[in-house]
């Protein structure tokens, strides 16, 4: 259930192992949709490696470029993001990170000057290589018919009250199935198997702004990212909120984007558009993936956090062949490391 980034690399797994598949998504959740789709293995606010980034890069990429084959549309789209330092000390911290295990191959060793005359900086900028932007919204979409096409689509919420969960199936409705995987993102919370899962909502916001005199051709990173989307329009974001878990956009995020904006970006824009989401957040920053503690046919993909697009066909993958093949898990993403939490739940 879910067709979110998580949904779409699981599906997608289980195809190529000739599989019959249903996938069921209401669209209650918009963390895929609205996501700025950015694929960058390093953390720009403290110059450091995502986790196990490198690896997933290369999957990530091969995995969305067969889908533009499969689907016959554009997806990636290689865009350098260069970082505005705010100091003298944050230019150092990046040649200090430059010797860092596998950071050298991203970090631009040539700091420049300039790049854009409406975002001046005292200090210099970094640029970060091998990095870009994956059309998730379109993604999103085309996938979706995709699987309608295969009569594989349901449209739908899907109710637990309607599953029933035998020794070696499940049905739902009037569907058996051999197994069912849960991608609900933050839907999870309302996910009776599983939602003794420590997950914690996020949410972001970014504006959509329209700036003529921009002519921004790379993504800028200073105290929030400015992605040019074409035709002028630029998407500036995003907010981390931990508190608020609803999905509309607000004035309150609107107002902070804004004034992060209007500290760097010195040229005439209006703001057109304004989206929200909410990240599927972990506190040890890892996925969750894995099989339900009792109920052995059933399965979780998520946990993405603010980096679904490049973790979700890596843990995906994993999560196929564990089923599949009998594969472990890695450690990192398995559910087991939250075994107490279910037996204290369920006591
Ligand atoms: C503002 C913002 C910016 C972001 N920018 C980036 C970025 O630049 N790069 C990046 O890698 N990541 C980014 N992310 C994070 C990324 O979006 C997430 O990691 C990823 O989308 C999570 O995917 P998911 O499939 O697990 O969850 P979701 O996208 O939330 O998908 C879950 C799906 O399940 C469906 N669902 C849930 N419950 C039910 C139910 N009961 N019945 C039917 N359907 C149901 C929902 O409708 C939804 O489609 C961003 C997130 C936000 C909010």
């Amino acid at each position: 259930m879910g067709s979110g980034l998580s949904g779409i690399a699981v599906a997608e797994k289980l195809l190529s192992k000739d599989k019959k598949i249903l996938v069921f998504d209401d669209n209650s959740q918009t963390s895929s949709t609205v996501a700025g789709g950015i694929y960058n293995p390093v953390i720009l606010k403290r110059f450091t490696l995502a986790w196990n980034a490198n690896e997933q890069l290369g999957t990530a990429l091969s995995f969305y470029s067969s889908l533009e084959n499969k689907l016959d549309i554009s997806l990636i789209h290689p865009l350098p993001i260069y970082r505005r330092f705010h100091s003298i000390e944050e230019q150092n911290n990046w040649f200090s990170a430059m010797d860092k295990p596998y950071l050298s191959r991203f970090l631009d060793e040539k700091l420049v000057s300039t790049i854009n005359p409406h975002i001046p900086s005292s200090h210099s900028f970094g640029l970060v290589k091998e990095t870009g932007v994956v059309n998730t919204k379109v993604l999103i979409e085309k996938y979706r018919a995709y699987l309608a096409s295969i009569n594989s689509f349901k449209e739908e919420t899907f109710y637990f009250d309607h599953l029933e969960i035998k020794a070696d199936h499940c049905t739902y409705k009037n569907w058996k199935a051999k197994k069912i995987i849960f991608c609900d993102g933050f839907g999870l919370k309302k996910n009776l198997y599983f939602n003794y899962l420590p997950l914690n909502g996020n949410k972001g916001e970014y504006l959509i702004i329209k700036a003529e005199d921009l002519k921004l051709k790379v993504a800028v990173k200073s105290s929030v990212f400015i992605i040019p989307l074409g035709k002028d329009l630029y998407k500036v974001g995003a907010t981390y909120n931990n508190w608020d878990k609803s999905k509309e956009p607000t004035k309150d995020g609107e107002n902070y984007l804004l004034e992060k904006l209007n500290g760097f970006l010195k040229c005439d824009f209006e703001v057109v558009d304004q989206v929200a989401g909410i990240r599927p957040a972990t506190n040890d920053r890892k996925p969750l993936v894995g099989q339900h503690p009792v109920y052995r046919n059933m399965y979780c993909c998520n946990g993405f956090g603010s980096r679904g697009v490049l973790i979700g066909p890596t843990v995906a993958s994993e999560l196929i062949n564990f089923i599949e093949d009998s594969v472990a898990l890695s450690e990192d993403i398995d559910i087991r490391r939250f075994a107490k939490l279910y037996q204290a739940a369920s006591s």
